[in-house]
């Protein structure tokens, strides 16, 4: 009789514990990707003339990977594009928020920075798009589709496959290191040297490998390469993340390419079978390259792509487990002064910008005309800058940041928050050219020009990260 009662007792706890559920702490992923490869012909980003593109190298996917813990969720989307349109990017995920249960706050769609990718947005496309419409009586022939309405559709799409697709994951995360590819792309140069040709400016950007007024790079680069690896309970391999700060800038030419990664994803399907998913984002790399001044062989592509693949190989059977996964996502959005112009430097850009792309006008003054339009073109004085952040565990979180945001910025946000890895993906959400630091800013150059923000932004910006992830990690 004792028996029975005890077995009621343990029924009547146990039963209501389980129907109204604990809810289920294991983690589960989804995995997705989707052809966002525009039709040939359209025009290609990446560069301050109009290159009309000529064919396919390999081609452009959106890949979506979406984590879910409980009733959190979190999405990643890398696109393999220059830059992602704010438009699409806000489209994209208000459908998402629409369609599943996933917050659009949780959403992070990030471009990798491919150059050889579509020119579908901004102010650079609007004045080659006009020049066609008056050129071929109103129609261009380097826009056959509406791709920021089809890159919307693509990326709704992937990620409601790869929602349809979670399954329980075992996570491993970590870090290695890489040198040899990537390099500190500003320079000093020796007084008066003939390379530094903007007036106030002690730095130039690739003044040129072996040149001999080179003094020395003016910062440093991030070796670290972030890693995630995802296998299913069985242990079988589904796929991995890298993150990794370096300019995706090594094709050229007029095909189609998503540069380094491509490799990345052919040497892990190699090993890993074709259905092994690569996800590449891309870590603060403003000012960081591949061309190496000290030497006048170039590092190609491939070499690259496979040269990083073959680190983060080596080093995923290293990574150490994620057993306590508890998943949580915070963001918030900050406002930062943007530069300011008047009525003479506008009119003077509004003049130059149907000279971009000549050599009628220096070539800085073409960047300038370029941000000072984009600027007018926000109709604000301040730039939102949302910042997002996913913990995965005590150890590992992973950061959102619009632009290209300079490496120094990156490696102080690293250092002064307590996760031992850290994933950046810059190019979130916006692409408000460089978000350099504020000594960046006073030694001048490309980038500088190449600005939507005053000085001053960047670092409020690595503070609000710096805080957000403290917040994360003190609610553990
Ligand atoms: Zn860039």
């Amino acid at each position: 009789m004792n028996k029975l009662l005890c077995i009621l007792f343990c029924f009547y706890l146990v039963i209501p514990m389980t129907l109204q559920g604990e809810p289920d702490q294991d983690l589960y992923c989804g995995f997705s990707r989707i052809d966002i490869t525009p039709p040939v012909g359209y025009r290609r980003a990446g560069n301050f003339r109009e290159i009309i593109t000529t064919g396919v190298r390999d081609s452009l996917y959106a890949k979506a990977m979406v984590f879910r813990q409980g009733t959190e969720q979190a999405v990643l989307v890398f696109c393999d594009l220059t830059s992602i349109s704010p438009v699409v990017a806000q489209q994209a995920r208000q459908q998402i928020a629409a369609q599943t249960d996933i917050l659009a706050s949780n959403i992070i769609i990030s471009a990798t920075h491919a150059h050889t990718a579509p020119l579908y947005f901004g102010i650079r496309r609007k004045l080659f798009h006009e020049q066609a419409l008056k050129k071929y009586q109103g129609s261009d022939p380097h826009e056959e589709i509406d791709y920021p309405k089809h890159l919307t559709a693509q990326i709704v799409q992937t990620v409601s496959r790869a929602q349809n697709s979670l399954q329980p994951v075992q996570i491993s995360a970590g870090y290695t290191w890489q040198t040899g590819l990537s390099f500190h792309r500003r320079f000093y140069m020796k007084p008066g040297s003939e390379r530094l040709r903007q007036p106030g400016a002690v730095v130039r950007m690739n003044p040129g490998r072996m040149h001999p007024d080179i003094l020395r790079p003016a910062g440093p680069i991030d070796p670290k390469v972030n890693l995630l690896f995802f296998r299913n309970p069985d242990n079988t391999p589904l796929a991995s993340l890298v993150n990794f700060a370096l300019h995706l800038d090594t094709v050229g030419g007029t095909e189609f390419s998503a540069d380094y990664p491509y490799f990345l994803q052919q040497i892990f399907q190699q090993k890993y079978g074709p259905e092994f998913y690569s996800f590449f984002g891309l870590a603060p790399c403003g000012e960081i390259n591949h061309i190496d001044v000290t030497t006048k062989e170039p590092l190609t592509t491939e070499t690259i792509g496979k040269t990083l693949a073959k680190t983060a190989l080596d080093y995923f059977g290293w990574l150490d487990p994620v057993d306590k996964p508890a998943l949580a996502v915070e963001s918030k959005t900050i406002r930062v002064p943007m530069k300011s112009f008047d009525s003479k430097e506008l009119a003077k850009a509004e003049k130059d910008i149907h000279l971009m792309g000549t050599s009628e006008i220096a070539w800085l003054d073409q960047v300038q005309a370029n941000t000072i339009l984009n600027i007018q073109a926000r109709e604000s004085k301040e730039l939102a800058i949302e910042i997002q952040a996913i913990r995965l565990s005590d150890n590992v979180a992973l950061l959102a940041l619009p632009g290209e945001v300079f490496t120094e910025l990156g490696l102080a946000i690293r250092k002064a928050v307590p996760f031992e890895t850290v994933f950046i993906f810059e190019l979130s959400n916006d692409g408000p050219g460089y978000i350099p630091t504020r000594q960046g800013f006073h030694k001048g150059g490309y980038e500088t020009v190449n600005a939507l923000v005053a000085p001053g932004g960047g670092e409020a910006m690595a503070d609000a990260a710096i805080e957000l992830l403290q917040e994360l990690h003190a609610s553990f």
